[in-house]
């Protein structure tokens, strides 16, 4: 019940605890910073032409993974910035199962990467904002926060919110402003 009153005011923070086990008691100063550069991969992928998602895995206090979309760089629909990271992570620890590591990831993952972060174990995940079209934390559908898998994580939503969903706005009010330009353009030389 408390996710549907949850879901019903809309909070602009939202927790799930479901395996009190992997409660690492991480600071919101430590979340803060690194969603900081979370923050500055998903810059990356704006500059590449790409939706500005950004990751990083961490384990033990320390990054041992990053990722940001390079979806239309790569033309390749798998490469969102939690997968990259995903697949990098498991690289560096010799290991697909990524126990102990939690992941920041500046938009709320989609169906694929909310599977993707179940199956690979994560113990928590940290998301800056929500994903109304494509969010499977909540949003669309309920991967992540369900917890009717057979792995359940910590999920914290709104970390650093304003500044990750600026981030998706500004890409988006120019991708239309280029938009208008070309059609007029190309209204100009028929
Ligand atoms: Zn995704």
């Amino acid at each position: 019940m408390e996710s549907v009153v949850i879901s019903c005011i809309q909070p602009r923070s939202m927790v799930f605890f479901f395996d009190m086990s992997n409660m690492k008691n991480i600071d919101q100063e430590t979340k803060e910073s690194f969603m900081r550069v979370a923050i500055a991969m998903a810059k990356k992928a704006a500059k590449a032409g790409d939706v500005p998602i950004g990751a990083v895995i961490v384990r033990e206090g320390q990054i041992i993974a990053e990722g940001y979309n390079r979806t239309e760089a790569e033309q390749d629909p798998t490469l969102h910035a939690e997968m990259i990271a995903i697949r990098e992570a498991a690289r560096v620890l010799g290991a697909w199962r990524l126990l102990g590591c939690e992941m920041y990831v500046t938009t709320e993952p989609c169906v694929m990467c909310a599977g993707a972060c179940v199956l690979s174990r994560l113990d928590a995940v940290y998301v800056g904002c929500e994903s109304p079209k494509s969010g499977a934390a909540g949003s669309v559908k309920d991967i992540l926060t369900a917890g009717d898998l057979n792995h359940t994580l910590v999920y914290e939503q709104g970390i650093l919110r304003d500044d990750c969903a600026d981030l998706l706005k500004s890409f988006f009010s120019h991708l239309r402003t280029r938009k208008q330009k070309e059609e007029s353009q190309m209204g100009v030389t028929k």
